[in-house]
């Protein structure tokens, strides 16, 4: 584990969809020991053991629309709650998408203040093929323009909010994996 000062790593991550969290969190997982905390994959996880939230949530996410507020803070709350998550830190991915969630959050964690919130930066028309390219099953062409616009709608004054309150890093994401994870390395050590 590298030394990035005291106590355990506390980070949120943002990105267009397709603009390769998925593999930079993993990263980070490796590196720093974190817990990878993706709101997406715990929906899917959901959706595949058809609990009653999977169920609700199927329609929403094929549709490219967000969970309700509600729902998505306790997930997240309960998530964040549990020990590795606690002692290890975490990354957490997909969260917060509205402002509403972002003010949640902050309560959520109360005195574990966040390191950092990072933006992984690429160009829509960039993360447009991406996502074409690799074919997932809720990767529709209209789901995948639907979540575009919508992350625009509603994560952009998101970003905002975290860079009003200087948590903001956004880094260049247009590059190969290896050179954007250098760049995100930086980037962390440079805030913690
Ligand atoms: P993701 O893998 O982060 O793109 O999430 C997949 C889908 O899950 C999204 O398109 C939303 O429908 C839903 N979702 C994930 N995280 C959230 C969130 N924080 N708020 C609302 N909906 C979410």
């Amino acid at each position: 584990m590298s030394g990035i000062g005291e106590g355990p790593l506390r980070l949120v991550i943002f990105g267009r969809q397709g603009a390769g969290k998925g593999t930079q969190c993993a990263r980070l997982v490796e590196e720093f020991g974190v817990a990878h905390i993706s709101t997406g994959d715990m929906l899917r996880a959901a959706v595949a053991a058809e609990t009653d939230m999977g169920l609700k949530a199927k329609a929403v996410m094929s549709s490219g629309g967000l969970v309700g507020d509600d729902i998505m803070n306790g997930i997240v709350r309960d998530r964040l709650d549990e020990t590795d998550a606690n002692t290890g830190g975490f990354v957490l991915d997909g969260f917060p998408r509205t402002i509403p969630q972002a003010e949640a959050l902050s309560i959520i964690l109360g005195k574990r203040e966040l390191h950092a919130a990072v933006n992984i930066d690429v160009p829509l028309e960039e993360v447009t093929a991406r996502m074409k390219a690799r074919g997932r099953e809720d990767d529709t062409e209209e789901g995948i323009a639907r979540r575009l616009e919508l992350y625009e709608q509603e994560t952009q004054p998101v970003l905002e909010w975290f860079s009003a309150r200087n948590r903001l890093i956004t880094v260049d994401g247009f590059s190969t994996e290896d050179i954007v994870w250098d760049r995100l390395v930086s980037a962390i050590k440079a805030a913690a």
